[in-house]
C-alpha cells in the first residue's frame, strides 16, 4: 500500500495556512463499496472515467467487491485492464462498512470520495465537493434533501433511530447525510486509526469533526437491482449503532431501576402497616401475580439491553480483521 501512497504522493498540493484553501495539482481516490451491482456498474464507472480526469490530475477508482454472487466480480476484472481502475475483491461478503473500510485503506489519495454503486448518488456532486475542499472543507457531505424515494416506515424508523442515536449524545450525528462523502487525507487517516471492530461510518464520521461542509442532493431512484438493507439489516445496524455510540440505555435501566424498588419498598410499607392495623389479610392474589410478572418482564428488558452491550464487547476482544482479501487487480492511479 505504502509503494502506491509514495507514488501518488508525486502531487504539489499546496494548503494555504491562514485561509486554508488548497491549490495546485491533487491525487483523487473514489471508493465503490459493491455487492451484486453488475447491472449498476457499467454505467457508472464510464461516467466516472469521463469526470475524473476532468477533477483530479492523478485520480483512481477503487471497486471493492463485497462477496458479490452474480456477474459484479467479472466486469470489474475487465475494468481493473484499464488505467485508474482498481479492484478489491472481499473473502466473502463482509458488509457495506467493512467495504467501505477496505477502501479507505487502500486509498492512496490527497482527497477520497465514497460513493454507492448503484447510482443512487449522482457523480455530477463531484465537482461541488472538490470545490469546496479546495475552498478548506476537510470532510465534504452529500446531504439527502428528502426522504420522499423511501416508503413511509422506513422515514418514521430512521427519524426514531436518530433521535435515540442522538439523545444525550455530546457526538451528533446528522439526520440525512450518509456514506457519500469526501474526506481529506487527514480525515481518512483519522478514520483509519479507530480500532473498533463495530464501525457504523456514520457514527465515526461525526466522531472525528474537523471541518465538514454539507452540499444538498436528491437521491436518485437505484438504477437497478434491489436495496440491501432489509428491515432485519437495518435493525441489526441500529442496534450496532445504539450500542456503539451511546452509553444512555444503560443508565436509564440503572435509573428505572431505582424507582421501582423505591416503588416496591414503600409498597411493602404500606403492606406491613395494613396488616399491623387491620390484621392478616388473604386478598391480594391478583396483585402478587401482577408485580411478579412485571418485575420479571422488566429484569428480562434490562438483561437484554446489558447483553446487546456485552455481545459489542465480545465482538471488540475477539479483535478479528474487519475483513480479508481475496484478491486484488489493477495497478490504479491514472494521470
Ligand atoms: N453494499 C455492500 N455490501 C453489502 C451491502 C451493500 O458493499 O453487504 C453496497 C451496495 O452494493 C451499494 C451500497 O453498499 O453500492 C449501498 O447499498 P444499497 O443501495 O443496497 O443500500 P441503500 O441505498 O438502500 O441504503
Ligand atoms: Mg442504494
Amino acid at each position: 500500500m505504502n509503494a502506491v501512497r509514495e507514488r501518488f504522493s508525486l502531487s504539489e498540493l499546496r494548503e494555504d495556512t491562514d485561509t486554508g484553501h488548497r491549490s495546485g495539482p491533487t491525487t483523487l481516490s473514489c471508493v465503490i463499496p459493491s455487492r451484486n451491482e453488475a447491472g449498476n456498474l457499467p454505467l457508472l464507472l464510464s461516467q466516472l472515467g469521463q469526470l475524473l480526469p476532468r477533477l483530479a490530475p492523478a485520480w483512481e477508482v477503487i471497486l471493492v467487491d463485497d462477496g458479490s454472487t452474480d456477474d459484479t466480480p467479472r466486469l470489474m476484472a475487465e475494468w481493473a485492464r484499464l488505467p485508474g481502475f482498481r479492484v478489491i475483491q472481499l473473502s466473502r461478503n463482509f458488509g457495506k462498512e467493512a467495504a467501505l473500510t477496505a477502501g479507505l485503506e487502500a486509498s492512496a489519495g490527497d482527497v477520497v470520495v465514497m460513493m454507492d454503486a448503484d447510482l443512487q448518488h449522482p457523480p455530477a456532486l463531484l465537482e461541488e465537493m472538490v470545490a469546496q475542499w479546495r475552498q478548506g472543507a476537510d470532510v465534504v457531505y452529500a446531504m439527502r434533501t428528502g426522504r420522499a424515494d423511501e416508503p413511509a416506515f422506513k422515514r418514521i424508523g430512521t427519524h426514531l433511530f436518530y433521535q435515540l442515536l442522538n439523545r444525550f449524545e455530546r457526538v451528533k450525528v446528522p439526520e440525512g447525510a450518509g456514506d457519500f462523502r469526501l474526506l481529506d487525507r487527514k480525515a481518512v487517516d483519522a478514520l483509519l486509526a479507530l480500532p473498533e471492530r463495530n464501525r457504523f461510518m456514520k457514527g465515526l464520521y461525526a466522531w472525528i469533526g474537523f471541518d465538514a461542509v454539507a452540499v444538498p442532493y436528491f437521491p436518485q431512484p437505484r438504477a437497478s437491482g434491489r436495496s440491501h438493507f432489509d428491515l432485519s439489516r437495518l435493525l441489526r445496524l441500529s442496534m450496532a449503532a445504539l450500542t456503539a455510540f451511546t452509553n444512555w440505555p444503560l443508565r436509564v435501566v440503572g435509573a428505572l431501576g431505582t424507582v421501582l424498588a423505591v416503588a416496591s419498598f414503600a409498597y411493602a410499607a404500606d403492606l406491613t402497616i395494613e396488616y399491623m392495623l387491620y390484621g392478616h389479610q388473604v386478598s391480594g392474589w391478583t396483585t402478587i401475580v401482577v408485580v411478579l410478572m412485571l418485575f420479571f418482564g422488566v429484569q428480562m428488558i434490562f438483561l437484554g439491553i446489558i447483553g446487546e452491550y456485552i455481545a459489542r464487547i465480545f465482538e471488540e476482544v475477539k479483535g478479528r480483521p474487519l475483513y480479508l482479501v481475496k484478491r486484488e487487480l489493477g495497478r490504479g492511479l491514472a494521470k
